[in-house]
């Protein structure tokens, strides 16, 4: 479940598709307990959480000890690849 705190300032880049363009916001996956708000686009929400979904699912499975920092770190920089 996507929940939108707000609007970003002008500039501010989405992390999906790395535009600036349009209406960049604040959101975050509120069914992840703990989760922290990622600046993006509306329609680039669902694909961006859609794809931590199905990574963390996988991630845990192989790595159950993996703490959320950590993971987070991971999917950031296989994201940036
Ligand atoms: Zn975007």
């Amino acid at each position: 479940m996507l929940r939108v705190l707000g609007e970003t300032p002008p500039g501010t880049f989405c992390i999906c598709c790395h535009s600036a363009e349009g209406r960049v916001l604040k959101i975050k996956d509120a069914s992840v307990i703990g989760g922290k708000p990622e600046t993006l686009h509306r329609d680039c929400a669902e694909r961006w959480f859609g794809a931590i979904e199905q990574s963390r699912t996988s991630t845990r499975s192989r790595y159950p000890g993996l703490s959320q920092d950590n993971w987070w770190r991971r999917h950031r920089s296989n994201a940036e690849k």
